[in-house]
Order: C-alpha cells, then sequence, then structure tokens
C-alpha cells in the first residue's frame, strides 16, 4: 500500500501482541512516520535493574534482534547469568538473558545518572539502530498491581511470570497513575497523528495503562487523525495471555460489542477478526473491519498493517 503524503501514523503498543502488529506497520511505513507508545505499567525493578519489558519487546522487534520463538527477549540469547544465580541459591523467576540484560545495565545506569526514561529509551533504541520512534506513554513509574483471590495484592510480574496468571483476578490497577504525566513527545505525536492505531495488546494490562494515564485520553479525544483498534480477541479468546480470562474474572465478555463500547468515543473504527464476523452485527456505535487478525508468519503482520492502514484511509 502507499501512504499519501506525509502522513504519521501512532500506534499504541503493549508487548508481544502489540509488537506483531508494530512490526507489519514499520515493515509497510517509512521509519519517519512510525512513532509506537508504549505502556510502563508492567515495568520491574529485579537485582537493582529497571526492566520495562513491553518497552524492550517492541524495540527488540524493530531492531530485529526479538526471539521469535517467545516474542520476547533477544534471538539467540544465553542464560548463563541465570545459571549463575542459581549458583548462589537464586531462584529467578523472571528470565533476564545475557544480552537482554545489557540492555536493563545500561537503562539503570541512565535513569541513575538523571535521564528521562523517555530519554533512555530513545538511547538504547538508537543503539540499536532503530529509526522509529518509541515513547514510553509516560517518564513517571506507574506499576499495573491487581488484587487476587488467592494470593491477595501482587505486583504485575508477580501476577503474570512468577504466577503464571493463573491467580483469579478481582481488581486491577495501576499505582502511581494519578500523578503520572504522558510526555511532551506523546501529547505532539497524538496531536500531529493523521492515523492512530491500538495494536491488538491486553485492553485491561496494555492498552488501559496507556491511556488511563493523565491527559492521555483528551489528547485523543482531541485527535485530528483517525483512531482505529485491533482486537486481541479471536472467537472468544485471546491467542495468548490472561486478556480473555481477566475480562471474564470482571464479569465481562470479550467481544467486538464490548471493546466498542469500552472504548467508547475514541474510536473510528474497529477491526475484529474473521472468526468473530457474526458478532460484528452487534457493534452499533462504529465502522467494523472483518479480516484475518491472527498474525503466524511475517506476511500475516504486514497484510494486516496494510490492510488497516488502506481501512482508515477510506473512513
Ligand atoms: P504482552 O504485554 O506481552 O502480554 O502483550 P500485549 O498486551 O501486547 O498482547 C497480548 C494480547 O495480544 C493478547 O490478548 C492476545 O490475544 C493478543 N494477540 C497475540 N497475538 C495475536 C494475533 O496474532 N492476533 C490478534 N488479533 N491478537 C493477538
Ligand atoms: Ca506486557
Amino acid at each position: 500500500m502507499v501512504l499519501k503524503g506525509d502522513l504519521q501514523v501512532v500506534a499504541l503498543a503493549g508487548g508481544v501482541g502489540g509488537a506483531k502488529l508494530v512490526y507489519g506497520l514499520a515493515k509497510t511505513l517509512p521509519p519517519d512516520r512510525l512513532t509506537i507508545i508504549g505502556n510502563v505499567g508492567d515495568d520491574l525493578t529485579l537485582y537493582g535493574l529497571h526492566i520495562s519489558p513491553d518497552l524492550d519487546t517492541v524495540m527488540y522487534t524493530l531492531a530485529d534482534v526479538a526471539n521469535p520463538a517467545t516474542g520476547w527477549g533477544v534471538a539467540g540469547d544465553t542464560q548463563h547469568m541465570g545459571d549463575m544465580l542459581r549458583r548462589y541459591g537464586e531462584m529467578p523467576w523472571f528470565m533476564l538473558g545475557d544480552k537482554d540484560l545489557a540492555t536493563h545495565l545500561l537503562r539503570s545506569q541512565w535513569l541513575a545518572e538523571g535521564h528521562t526514561l523517555t530519554e533512555v529509551t530513545r538511547r538504547l533504541s538508537q543503539g540499536l539502530g532503530v529509526s522509529q520512534r518509541l515513547l514510553p506513554v509516560t517518564a513517571d513509574p506507574v506499576s499495573t498491581m491487581v488484587d487476587t483471590v488467592e494470593l491477595g495484592i501482587l505486583a504485575f510480574q508477580e501476577y503474570f511470570v512468577r504466577h503464571r496468571w493463573q491467580p483469579v483476578v478481582r481488581r486491577i490497577w495501576y499505582a502511581g497513575i494519578e500523578t503520572a504525566h504522558i510526555s511532551r513527545a506523546v501529547a505532539q505525536a497524538v496531536e500531529e497523528a493523521d492515523i492512530i492505531v491500538f495494536c491488538p495488546s491486553n485492553p485491561m494490562l496494555s492498552i488501559e495503562p496507556i491511556l488511563a494515564v493523565p491527559g492521555m485520553r483528551e489528547r485523543l479525544r482531541a485527535r485530528k487523525g483517525k483512531c482505529v483498534a485491533v482486537s486481541p480477541f479471536i472467537g472468544g479468546q485471546a491467542v495468548k495471555g490472561p486478556a480473555a480470562k481477566l475480562m471474564r474474572e470482571q464479569g465481562i465478555e470479550p467481544t467486538p460489542a464490548y471493546l466498542a463500547e469500552y472504548y467508547g468515543g475514541l474510536l473510528d473504527g474497529l477491526v475484529i477478526d474473521q472468526a468473530d464476523r457474526e458478532l460484528a452485527g452487534q457493534v452499533t456505535n462504529l465502522p467494523v473491519l472483518v479480516t484475518q487478525t491472527l498474525m503466524m508468519s511475517s506476511e500475516d503482520k504486514v497484510r494486516l498493517a496494510g490492510e488497516v492502514l488502506d481501512w482508515v484511509g477510506r473512513l
């Protein structure tokens, strides 16, 4: 597809699901037309290091160094550091590859020197040769928290990685979000965007902690461009991870109609999977594009990105 003029595209993305569409967009658009706004609610401090798993997944994807088997981490990475931790009697539950570790070391060092997460992410991306702009939604600390039936309150990665998202979640919140600010770069990117795409990321764990940063929803509502979301649900299930389970635990059915309602006034259109074709009619407030949203191969990612951009251009 050919994108006319100098149209600017902004993608909101969490981790693995978001990065799949980001990959397709990056292969479709010139790098200076694509900005990714990333989630920081998953960030954690481990062994004194600041780790930003969602930003890294997107950054490694854009740098073409992502591990194809997992979708996160660096391709061909080794686990010598983890082995050494075990010799000390540690039971590492959050895998940090040896190459991956360099990212966390530098991020932590640069943050300690007083640089913002926005600046640190720019320097890391630049170092890996990424020429698209990757912006954490905020440079302020935000931590996704869950209250679970079995284990009480857990920090996000404790729930997600350590307990493999098995506990039943009663409540989700984003600690620190009330006092967080969207960065100036994020505000400007949204303002200037001709097309905004919510990638098929977890609505409650990846997209909401982006939207809930004060100022973000207002900026999106004031957009000049078109905004569409790609559903992460196929046939009422998440392709991977807890998105559908988590929503059902909150009493919500993960349907296109729910997403259209939930994202409310922010969207101009919703992209859903062909498996959900018969549910499209339940979406009464938005145009719907029904297509194959399952992205298994690189070709799937590029094709979906092209279809979404083409469709937005016709809205
Ligand atoms: P995480 O931060 O690594 O959990 O990743 P995201 O929040 O960005 O993405 C998780 C979501 O991606 C899940 O809800 C999945 O259903 C969705 N997802 C993963 N792969 C695909 C895909 O190929 N197509 C669609 N439509 N959704 C996907
Ligand atoms: Ca994530």
